[in-house]
């Protein structure tokens, strides 16, 4: 029998390298982004890219033969909750979202002359990547309705289509698209991804999108969300990732590991807000005691103690069953931390937030960004209330309803069963004898 929840010694030593470094060599940047610009940061960026390489982190998400550290999804995890405390972590460790799942794809399905032509300079941080599946006009909740199409045209593909929140596709060169190859397949079958260069005649990148997370169009170090049309873009069949029709099959194995390093990087966000929360609870006085002394401020740090520990626990547990029973067992799990997780983060940078009062409201404190920013948490990775519906939909298959329609513990038809059962029983005990 095993259940162990510590963690070895020796990755105890790079986590807490990690925790160090993070703090104090990028958290400082986070003040300068709008003074630096995009140039500045890459520029900051390199000696410390040079430092975790040195340490053997960099792209960790990666086999070893592709440079990358093959930690698997628990060493990752950990690994997540302590980049997740600021948005420009990942960025010096080579995983940041969408270039980590892209060159998951590209490990996963691309093809020799495609690893080298995308994923190599992809980890090398010489490219840049995005990921343009969801559209407007469909809902993205449902990709079975997507209408982009890549239709066969002798050794060519030509796609057509119009996407949107195709995440930093305004400052990527290539982009991993999926479109409909066989309408007629079945449902999950009718979809492929391509690779295609950013500069390819057709490809109309039409605006950043902004959002309450950004509300500017460009953003640092990264792009907004994009919309694009994609008008007669003619591809060689070369771009095509993996098989035809495989599209959703290669989305699942890019989207489940990318869910569990969300829901590490929420708690590594909710962490920051929380020790916030804390220390404001400590410092600021009202009706003659601090804030620490209030039940509704304890209570807070106890909920959120409490939900905060839950969902690691959680996730970690969806990560270690991916390690050890593969992606499609952890399906349920993955769905469970990814609302449950959305929520822990909204309600632990909420309480922060109301803490600090005015001061948590100003963008004096990066409290008001992390809300915005938990905001969009619950619509991707799969809207919230797709997974509840997939969970439940899991769950209801170990149930069936009663023949008779009489739920199974109904007492006064239990009881009836139990006295003809235990007959001699209640002769015994009510007879006067
Ligand atoms: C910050 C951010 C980054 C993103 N990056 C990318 C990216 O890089 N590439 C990309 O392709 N896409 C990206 N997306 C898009 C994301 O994948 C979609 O927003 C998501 O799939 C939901 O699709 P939709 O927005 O079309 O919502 P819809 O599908 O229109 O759903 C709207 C709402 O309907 C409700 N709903 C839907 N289905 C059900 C159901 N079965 N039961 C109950 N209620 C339901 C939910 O409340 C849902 O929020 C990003 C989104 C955000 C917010």
């Amino acid at each position: 029998m095993s259940w162990d929840f510590s963690t070895e010694p020796e990755f105890q030593a790079q986590l807490d390298w990690m925790r160090e470094f993070v703090k104090e060599e990028i958290w400082p940047l986070e003040t300068l982004l709008d003074e630096i610009g995009h140039e500045g940061l890459v520029k900051a960026m390199v000696p410390l890219q040079e430092q975790v390489r040195q340490r053997g982190l960099w792209a960790a998400h990666l086999d070893h033969e592709l440079g990358g550290q093959g930690f698997g999804q628990v060493k990752l995890g950990l690994m997540h909750e302590i980049l997740g405390s600021s948005p420009i972590a990942p960025f010096a460790f080579g995983n940041q979202a969408p270039d980590s799942g892209n060159s998951e794809i590209l490990a996963m399905a691309g093809s020799p002359e495609q690893k080298d032509r995308y994923l190599h300079p992809l980890l090398a941080g010489d490219l840049k990547s995005a990921f343009s599946m969801t559209e407007p006009e469909t809902a993205g909740s449902d990709p079975t309705l997507l209408r982009s199409t890549a239709v066969k045209d002798g050794d060519d593909y030509v796609i057509n289509g119009h996407k949107w929140y195709s995440t930093n596709a305004s400052i990527a060169d290539f982009l991993i698209v999926m479109a409909v190859t066989d309408p007629e397949a079945r449902s999950y079958q009718r979809a492929s991804m391509f690779v295609v260069d950013v500069n390819t005649p057709g490809v109309e990148i039409v605006r950043d999108v902004a959002t309450m997370e950004h509300p500017s169009e460009s953003y640092g170090l990264y792009g907004n969300h994009a919309e694009i049309v994609y008008r007669d873009v003619r591809i060689p069949k070369q771009a095509l990732l993996g098989a035809e029709g495989s599209g959703f099959l290669i989305a699942q194995q890019r989207l489940y590991p990318g869910r569990i390093h969300h829901c590490m990087r929420w708690l590594g966000v909710s962490r920051r807000a929380f020790d916030m929360l804390c220390e404001r609870a400590l410092t600021r006085e009202s009706h003659g005691s601090l804030l620490a002394e209030k039940q509704t401020i304890q209570n807070w740090i106890a909920d959120s103690t409490a939900q905060m520990q839950a969902a690691r626990l959680m996730t970690l547990h969806a990560a270690w069953k991916m390690d050890t029973e593969g992606v499609a067992a952890a399906r349920q799990d993955i769905s469970l931390i990814k609302f449950f997780g959305a929520q822990v983060l909204h309600d632990v940078v909420d309480r922060a937030l109301q803490t600090h009062g005015s001061l948590g409201y100003s963008t004096d404190m990066p409290l008001e960004a992390m809300y915005r920013a938990a905001r969009g948490a619950r619509f991707y990775d799969g809207p919230d209330e797709v997974h509840r519906q997939s969970v439940a939909r899991q769950v209801l298959r170990g149930y069936s309803a009663p023949d008779d329609g009489v739920p199974s513990d109904h007492i006064p038809t239990r009881r009836i069963a139990a006295r003809e059962r235990f007959a001699d029983l209640l002769e015994a005990v009510t007879s006067n004898d």
